[in-house]
């Protein structure tokens, strides 16, 4: 490893000259953060100066933020719900971005019941881009040597559709795996991944799953790290690997490639590293068949430094099964983004989970932060929005971005808590995204879609069995793999001996995940990400139970309201005590890649 002490970094002595560099970028981006954020701002307000939604309030190319921020209104995704429509019906005209929109993001937040679709223009892949390169140089200060090995990543693309007006909508990492910033990344010791491009870039999730898992068992002992996006991704692999390591093994003992694997360019990708090995298939017969899979990932990529995944947020839920799969290996979360904007990294990957904090890089968007306190009753929009490097440590914000693309002053609806600083610019502990109840994978469902699909569920019931549900509540069950979502039941039955059969409770089930939004149909249906729907009937006198727990830890009787989704262990293991019955839902939910509206 060179390290010449001509190239040294504040953040630690680089790998190489090409680190230097991505090092040398994040201190000057940070240490200019105001500058930066001044400089975006102007650049994105005079390209756009005659875009209609600037026109529109005014702004009469002015690109200073304070014309800006009094002129122009924070805003919600419904608020541009119009102009989004307008333009995935295809109305060309610069209506919120001078460059063309070149495709729809379609977000895992929802709206609606569908996904969002966050307008995008061809530079942003540039902007990710960007980010991505600054990963590695910052890993490289901690982990040494990863040149000299491989990264088993589990990485997927997802269906895709089009819009009335012909633009695709498809997820952002389905967008950048099918770039040519992607497939032809030039080559880098520091990036080399075991799955081969044509292996992710397959639409069938079982042959890209299969193929990405051979290919990495095929090189085990050159995985020097192993990820996926998302924890629950890896887990998803785990299972996958508990599934059919039979199939897989006996692939290895032969040199050749199931023949469920149709994709010809997967099979041609394959080709070239399969041969028989049967010591390996050996191997991985004598560890899978093993009933303790605990340490399984070290057992098998015995030179794995660390796990390459997201575990800040609703994923916090996973860190105990994959410390369990993986002998404890530390947990890195190396960036923050979302389908609207990339938004930074984390200067120090090798933390703790607990202790993530996201560095915002000024460079890819206008980041203006609303004070959040948790139960205040005022309009946000009414508050004063603080700038990057104005917000204060200890303090809670809502993300507001201005982007590139054509989004001013959106609300991103993630809350963050400002950590302390690099440079001048600050430092976030991603606390959680608002009003989200229920997340098992991507998807985010809130109270008010619980509460509709609980309604739609009850009428079943209610007619047939003259039976009503008095009071419910909700738990995200990550013990199976997927993970699936519990809803707790206390039932009213008027008459007895006509109380609701386990028929009727599987199909409240079912209905109840029909209602759900479509990123949680698409967990259910597609991605098999999510488990089937679970309705555990308790019995009569729970809930009162419940609300005396919470009164005898310090709740107001007056103000207790029941939790409408629960998490702390006491509580659902009382929950699990009073169990009388429980119900799965039978089949999968109604869910196609096209879109409702
Ligand atoms: P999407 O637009 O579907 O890509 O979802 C983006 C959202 O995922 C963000 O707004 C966050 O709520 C969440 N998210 C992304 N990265 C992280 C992270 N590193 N930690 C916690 N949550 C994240």
């Amino acid at each position: 490893m060179a390290v010449d002490s001509a190239l040294a970094s504040p953040l630690g002595p680089p790998a190489c000259e090409k680190d230097a560099k991505a090092l040398r970028f994040i201190e000057e981006i940070t240490r200019n953060a105001d500058l930066v954020q001044e400089r975006v701002l102007d650049e994105i307000l005079s390209r756009n100066a005659e875009v209609e939604y600037l026109k529109r309030y005014k702004l009469d190319g002015a690109t200073d933020r304070e014309t800006f921020k009094s002129k122009l209104p924070v805003i919600k995704y419904e608020d541009l719900q119009p102009e989004i429509q307008r333009i995935a019906n295809g109305d060309r005209s610069n209506i919120l971005s001078a460059h063309p929109i070149s495709e729809f993001l379609t977000s895992s937040g929802t709206s609606a019941g569908e996904r969002k679709l966050m307008p995008t223009i061809k530079e942003e892949l540039d902007r990710r881009q960007l980010l991505y390169s600054l990963l590695m140089p910052v890993m490289n200060l901690y982990v040494p040597g990863l040149e000299k090995g491989k990264g088993l990543y589990f990485l997927f693309v997802k269906s895709e559709t089009k819009t009335p007006g012909g633009l695709l909508a498809r997820p952002v990492l389905t967008s950048y795996y099918k770039s040519e910033h992607f497939k032809t990344r030039p080559y880098d010791p520091y990036n080399v991944y075991t799955s081969p491009n044509a292996a992710i870039l397959c639409a069938d999730s079982f042959q890209s799953m299969y193929t990405q898992m051979l290919c990495g068992l095929l090189e085990r002992q050159q995985v020097l790290r192993l990820g996926a996006v998302f924890a629950s991704g890896l887990l998803r692999a785990i299972r996958f690997l508990q599934l059919h390591w039979q199939l897989l093994a006996s692939d290895i003992e032969t040199g050749t490639l199931n023949n469920k694997i149709t994709d010809p360019s997967v099979r041609d990708s394959v080709d070239e590293i399969l041969k028989p090995n049967q010591e390996l298939a050996n191997f991985i017969r004598n560890e899978c068949s093993n009933e303790n899979w605990e340490g399984i990932i070290t057992r098998i990529w015995p030179n794995t430094k660390y796990l390459d995944v997201i575990v800040t947020g609703a994923m916090a839920q996973y860190i105990p099964t994959l410390d369990y799969y993986s002998g404890g290996l530390p947990l890195a979360c190396t960036m923050y983004a979302s389908s609207e904007c990339y938004f930074g990294l984390n200067l120090n990957p090798m933390c703790k989970p607990s202790e993530v904090s996201y560095t915002i890089m000024p460079n890819m968007a206008y980041f203006e932060f609303l004070p959040h306190e948790p139960a205040d009753s005022f309009s946000g929009s009414t508050q004063k929005l603080v700038d990057l490097v104005n917000v204060e440590v200890g303090k809670e914000y809502e993300l507001v971005i201005t982007t590139y693309a054509g989004l001013c002053r959106y609300r991103v609806g993630d809350i963050l808590r400002v950590t302390g600083f690099h440079n001048s610019a600050p430092q976030f502990h991603f606390v959680r995204r608002k009003n989200v109840l229920l997340s098992i994978d991507s998807d985010k469902t809130d109270e008010a879609e619980l509460q509709t699909a609980v309604e739609n569920a009850t009428q079943l019931i209610l007619r047939e069995f003259n039976t009503s549900v008095v009071e419910y509540t909700s738990y995200a069950d990550t013990n199976t793999i997927p993970g699936h979502y519990v809803i707790y039941w206390e039932l009213l039955v008027k008459d007895s001996a006509n109380s609701p059969t386990d028929v009727a409770l599987s199909q409240c089930c079912l209905a109840m995940e029909n209602s759900l939004n479509s990123v949680y149909r698409q967990g259910r249906v597609s991605d098999n990400s999510i488990g089937p729907l679970e309705i555990r009937v308790v019995r009569n006198g729970t809930f009162e139970e419940l609300m005396d727990y919470a009164i005898s830890r310090g709740a107001s009787i007056n103000q207790y309201k029941v939790p409408r989704c629960v998490n702390f262990t006491p509580i659902v293991e009382l929950l699990d005590s009073r169990v009388v019955s429980a119900h799965f839902s039978p089949a999968l939910p109604r869910w196609t890649p096209e879109r409702r509206r």
